[in-house]
């Protein structure tokens, strides 16, 4: 009788190479959200964590890590997937459905036409991501509630921290970037953003490797982001000149010296002991 023999083929060094890459990948970004877990204090025994989904690279991935630490992680919680249906022209409704039923996880789809309401209310060519992300975060706000989770997990990762954080430097005047746990004005929510120590390049390439249904973000036609493109722009710029320059930065809102900027709010200057010629100083500068 003759036997058929199989033949594996054995993995070429590319693929293997490809295979160590990518677990090194998945690693790391497993790591990093758990340190930022761990360092905030993100999620607790007994939690309800609602992931907001939005069919972004970023938010994929943050469904997934949060789902492996579901299943492995020493504490336990819920998750729920939301998604917000803005209703803006050519979103594919049926993608997200189809991924989260596939993958398991409960999820709620929230449909409300916040796109026409910003259309009606904001004349053409004028700034729309404002009032669309107030209307969505109210959406969201509302359907926290009426699932009665307890965090709100939002995707956003080191470089949109730092696009922010280099937004308010130069436009706005103020010293703050994007927190890693936040309560809601009303006090009745709290936002968490376990992927905040992690690199968008890393997303992108996770993005690739799982084959995320990524819905495109620009439906809405804004031109809003030119002043965010800008500033990821330059990170980019002074990453690929002075290596490691990004990651310093992530360091530095790590460590803040309040006695080192000029926010007397911060910091009281009053407390410090007077020095010799101070009291001078004072008395002559009310003469001045
Ligand atoms: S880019 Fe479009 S969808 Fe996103 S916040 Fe701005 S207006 Fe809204």
């Amino acid at each position: 009788m003759e036997t058929t023999v199989i033949r594996m083929h054995p993995r070429s060094n590319r693929e293997r190479k490809d295979a160590y890459e990518s677990n090194k990948l998945v690693k790391r970004l497993r790591r990093l959200a758990g340190e930022a877990v761990a360092d905030y204090g993100l999620i607790a025994d007994g939690d309800k964590v609602m992931v907001c989904l939005s069919g972004g690279k970023d938010s994929y991935a943050l469904l997934d890590v949060l789902m492996h630490f579901r299943a492995h992680a020493p504490v336990r919680f819920e998750l729920v997937a939301v998604n917000l249906d803005q209703k803006q022209p050519g979103f594919p409704a049926h993608v997200l459905p189809e991924y989260l039923t596939a993958l398991g996880v409960p999820f709620r789809i929230e449909t409300q036409d916040t796109y026409s309401t910003v259309k009606r209310l904001i004349p053409e060519g004028k700034t729309m991501c404002s009032l669309c992300s107030r209307l969505r975060r109210g959406v969201l706000y509302r359907v926290a509630g009426e699932l009665g989770a307890t965090k709100i997990a939002l995707g956003h990762h080191r470089d949109d921290m730092l696009e922010t954080f280099l937004l308010n430097l130069f436009y706005s005047g103020q010293l703050k970037a994007m927190p890693p746990k936040l309560r809601s004005d009303d006090g009745k929510h709290v936002v968490i953003r376990p992927l905040i120590y992690c690199e968008e390049a890393d997303l992108t390439a996770y993005a690739e490797l799982r084959q995320f249904p990524i819905i495109p973000c620009n439906l809405c036609g804004s031109q809003d982001k030119l002043k965010r493109n800008e500033m990821k722009q330059l990170l980019r710029e002074w990453e690929k000149r002075y290596p490691g320059r990004v990651e310093t930065m992530l360091n530095s809102l790590r460590h803040l010296r309040a006695s080192h900027l000029l926010d007397p709010q911060a910091f009281d200057f009053d407390r410090l002991p007077p020095s010799r010629g101070e009291g001078e100083w004072a008395s002559q500068a009310s003469e001045m």
